[in-house]
């Protein structure tokens, strides 16, 4: 589904080059569901919108369904985003003009879906997210958890064949975020939707079978003697949870 061949990353300022990422390598197959960890600052965001195609990386190959994304022009990688990738951020980004369900349909407004087939899979999503009452509200009438919801339901309406979160409970209080957490969990079970997750948070981590983590732009490989400096994953776990503000 998901595969990263030597994926390195630099971010350019004037003449300072940054490299952020090394030689990234992993896959995550259909229907897996992945944390992706590390503190502050370790590579996470850039990790994820390097996955998403919302950029390139400098080196390397990243495979979605097959398709080397890195070998995409502009065009054609947008095309395949809307089809294939699904993004759930942090802070929403719904849009505040447009109703729950406006916001739920609009990736097939894009596609040119007709309107009646938009409306009906839109409800559908909201019925599966449990704000389905919510329908023809705006935005800012709805809480945190509820708005992430929304976002939930607007990253499914394409089918794509993974979602990648950014942090998607940093910003709500641990019963809310247990919540958004095991709709996730029960979508990636009942539609085999493949879901990569960012955060740094513990109790996440710990909900998830299969986690990979960042330490300063380097993959972290648990339990494969990856030398003196890296610690036992339960203790950069610990440390991760620590260092976030
Ligand atoms: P995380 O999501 O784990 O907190 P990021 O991927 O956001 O980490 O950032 C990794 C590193 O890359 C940080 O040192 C950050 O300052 C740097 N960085 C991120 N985006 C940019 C950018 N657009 N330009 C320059 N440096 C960046
Ligand atoms: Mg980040």
């Amino acid at each position: 589904m998901l595969r990263l061949e030597n994926v390195s990353h630099s971010f350019k300022n004037g003449s300072e080059v940054l490299k952020v990422l090394h030689n990234i390598e992993f896959e995550v197959k259909e229907g897996e569901m992945i944390a992706l960890l590390g503190s502050s600052g370790s590579g996470k965001s850039t990790l994820l919108n390097l996955m998403a195609g919302l950029m390139k990386p400098t080196e390397g190959h990243i495979y979605i369904a097959g398709q080397d994304i890195v070998k995409y022009s502009e065009n054609k990688l947008a095309v395949f985003r809307r089809k294939h990738i699904g993004f759930i951020f942090q802070a929403y980004e719904l849009i505040p003009t447009l109703t729950v369900r406006e916001n739920v349909e609009l990736p097939l407004v894009f596609q040119s879906v007709p309107r009646s087939k938009r409306r009906k899979k839109a409800m559908e999503l909201l019925e599966i997210t449990g704000i389905g009452d919510k329908a023809e509200m705006y935005p800012s009438q709805l809480s945190g958890g509820q708005q992430q919801r929304v976002s939930i339901a607007r990253s499914l309406i394409t089918e794509p064949s993974v979602i990648f979160a950014d942090e998607p409970t940093g910003n709500l209080d641990t019963k809310t975020e247990e919540e958004i957490l095991r709709i996730m969990m029960t979508l990636n079970q009942s539609m085999n939707t493949t879901f990569v997750i960012v955060t740094h948070e513990m109790e996440v981590a710990a909900q998830m079978k299969k986690t990979i983590m960042l330490r300063d732009g380097y993959l972290v490989t648990p339990g494969e003697g990856s030398g003196p400096e890296a610690p036992r994953q339960p203790e950069v776990i610990a440390l991760a949870a620590c260092e976030e503000p």
